[in-house]
C-alpha cells in the first residue's frame, strides 16, 4: 500500500531522515520506534505531504504521491493525526469530527459547518457520518459537548475519530498516547486494536516501546534518521542495534 524509496530529508545539512526504505501492506499497523530526535515525525510529514522529500520516491496504492500537496493526499486516503495535535475549542466534539470530512466532501464545507441552506444535504450527509465515527471511538456520548471538555482520553480518541471521519485508508498517528494515563492508555490501545481488527492500515509511532510491541504487524526502528532495524517485535528487541541505538540506554 505504501512504499518508501530512498527517502531523505535534511534540515540545514544535517539529516532528519536518511535513505529510508518502508514497505506497508495493506491492513499492517506498522509501528516505528526511535529515540527522540530519530526523525519519525519528520518521516510522518513526508509521507503526508507537509513536508517535501530532498531525494526519494513515496508510492501510495501504486500512485506516486511525494509531488503532490498534502490535500491531495488527503483526498487520496492519507490521514495524519499529528504529535501534539489540538481539538479545536469553541466546537462540540461532534463538530471537530465534522471538520475531518473535509477530505472526501470537497464543496461547500465550511457553508455546510455553518448549515447554510443550500448546503444542507452535505451538511447532513457529513453529520451522520461524523456521528458513526463518534460511535466507532467510543465518544457517542461526548458528541455535543464542547471538545474542550473531554478529558485528555477521549480528545486523543476525538483526534482519531476526526481522521476517521474522512474514510482514510492510511492513518498515521504520532504518539496519540504521549501524557495519558494507564487506563487512558489501555483505552486507546484497544481502539487501535480495534481499527487494525477492521482492516484500516496504519503507522503508529509511540514513545512508550511496550505500548507499540503489544499493538504491532511489524517494527520499523529508526536512529538519526536511518532505519537499524525492522522485523517483528521479538526481532527488534533482540537486535543487537536496537539494543545499542536505543533499548539499551
Ligand atoms: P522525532 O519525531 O523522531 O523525535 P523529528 O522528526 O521531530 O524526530 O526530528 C528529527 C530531526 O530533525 C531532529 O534533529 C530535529 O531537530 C530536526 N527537525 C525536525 N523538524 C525540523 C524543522 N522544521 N527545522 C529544523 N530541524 C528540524
Ligand atoms: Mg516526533
Amino acid at each position: 500500500m505504501l512504499t518508501l524509496a530512498g527517502v531523505s530529508r535534511s534540515f540545514g545539512g544535517v539529516y532528519a531522515v536518511r535513505d529510508v526504505d518502508l514497505d506497508v501492506a495493506d491492513g499492517e499497523l506498522r509501528g516505528i520506534i526511535g529515540p527522540n530526535g530519530a526523525g519519525k515525525s519528520t518521516l510522518f510529514n513526508v509521507i503526508g505531504g507537509q513536508l517535501a522529500a530532498d531525494s526519494g520516491t513515496v508510492t501510495f496504492g501504486g500512485t506516486r504521491i511525494d509531488r503532490l500537496p498534502p490535500h491531495r493526499r488527503a483526498a487520496l486516503g492519507i490521514a495524519v493525526v499529528f504529535q501534539g495535535a489540538r481539538i479545536f475549542r469553541g466546537m462540540t466534539a461532534l463538530e471537530n469530527v465534522m471538520v475531518g470530512a473535509h477530505a472526501s466532501f470537497d464543496s461547500g464545507f465550511l457553508s455546510a459547518v455553518l448549515r447554510l441552506p443550500r448546503h444542507f444535504r452535505a451538511e447532513r450527509a457529513i453529520r451522520s457520518r461524523a456521528v458513526e465515527c463518534l460511535e466507532r471511538t467510543g465518544l457517542a456520548d461526548w458528541a455535543d459537548r464542547p471538545a474542550e471538555a473531554l478529558p485528555l482520553g477521549q480528545q486523543r480518541a476525538l483526534q482519531v475519530a476526526r481522521a476517521l471521519c474522512g474514510q482514510p485508508k492510511l492513518l498515521l498517528l504520532d504518539e496519540p498516547a504521549s501524557g495519558l494515563r494507564a487506563a487512558e492508555r489501555e483505552r486507546l490501545s484497544v481502539l487501535i486494536g480495534q481499527l487494525h481488527v477492521d482492516g484500516l492500515t496504519m503507522l503508529l509511532v509511540e514513545h512508550d516501546v511496550g505500548f507499540v510491541m503489544r499493538l504491532v504487524d511489524r517494527v520499523t526502528v529508526l536512529d538519526l534518521g536511518a532505519v537499524i532495524a525492522d522485523g517483528t517485535a521479538a526481532e527488534v528487541r533482540a537486535d543487537p542495534k536496537v539494543v545499542a541505538a536505543y533499548l539499551g540506554k
